[in-house]
């Protein structure tokens, strides 16, 4: 609530939104509670996503063409809703290439801010190249879910860790790449090593995970220039992170650049 009434911007990197066809009766409900917590948390950006039909017609992580172009048109529509609030990452499936650049085409013609990429083929799969190129010439981050469950593989769900996104980020140096939510979907100790010596990919904090030592390795390996601040799913964890960079006596400006600035720039965000 304090962070509300300094004004100070503070962009939500990893937001998601539902829709009337995917499978949940309380989908307006829900929006309007991620838009009431974010008032009151003191978010004025969400650069949310849609993953398709959220599984109610095709999987989550493999969403079909059609429910692909349903979920996009769905975030246009929440974008539109909520001038300057809400903004979109275009969600791809890589496994349909064509419609996957069609769709990047359509959503940045219509203001959207970043491609999603959720777990339909792993980060490093050559498949994401024209993907990855293309968000490279236009200029807008590509945000790849991070998952990896190092003992077994999980049916449906695509495992990429950071050393994957480091691959594909070193096939394409002029793109910027975000990994999602350390605090969710892998070993983040793991990752944030991998990540120390990778300029172009960024790190979102979101994810419920709130391990003890997590932000610290952030700062440690990555640095406060490329951390990006984020909820997911759950916006609770989200906040309470945010809460501990305040009391964690950051390196001047670094809050800010958490909290907003970096997000801005590689967003082209006036928030
Ligand atoms: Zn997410």
């Amino acid at each position: 609530m304090s962070a509300h009434r300094t004004g100070a911007p503070l962009v939500d990197v990893h937001a998601h939104f539902l829709h009337e066809r995917c499978g949940r009766a309380d989908w307006a409900e829900r929006n309007a509670s991620r838009i009431a917590a974010g008032e009151r948390i003191g978010i004025t950006v969400h650069i949310a996503s849609v993953l398709g039909s959220w599984g109610e017609s095709s999987p989550v992580y493999f969403p079909s063409p059609p429910d692909v172009t349903t979920g996009n048109e769905a975030m246009r529509t929440l974008a539109r809703m909520h001038p300057g609030l809400v903004r979109g990452y275009v969600t791809v499936n890589p496994n349909y290439p064509e419609q996957a650049i069609a769709e990047i085409e359509l959503g940045l013609a219509a203001q959207m801010v970043g491609v999603k990429l959720a777990a339909s083929r792993r980060a490093d799969d050559r498949l994401l190249d024209p993907i990855a190129e293309l968000a490279g010439e236009r200029g807008v981050p590509v945000l790849q879910h991070a998952w990896q469950h190092r003992t077994r593989d999980v049916p449906g769900q695509e495992i990429s860790d950071a050393l994957d996104l480091a691959a594909l980020a070193a096939r394409h140096p002029g793109t910027r790449f975000i990994l999602a939510h350390i605090g969710g979907g892998g070993d983040w100790a793991h990752s944030l090593r991998a990540l120390a010596e990778v300029p172009n990919v960024w790190v979102d904090l979101s994810g419920s995970g709130v391990d003890r030592g997590m932000l610290e390795l952030c700062l440690e390996c990555v640095g406060p220039a490329r951390l990006l601040w984020g909820t997911d799913v759950t916006m609770e964890t989200g906040w309470a992170k945010l809460r501990a960079l305040e009391a964690m006596a950051l390196p001047a400006g670094a809050l800010e650049a958490i909290r907003w600035q970096t997000a801005a720039r590689l967003f082209r965000l006036k928030p």
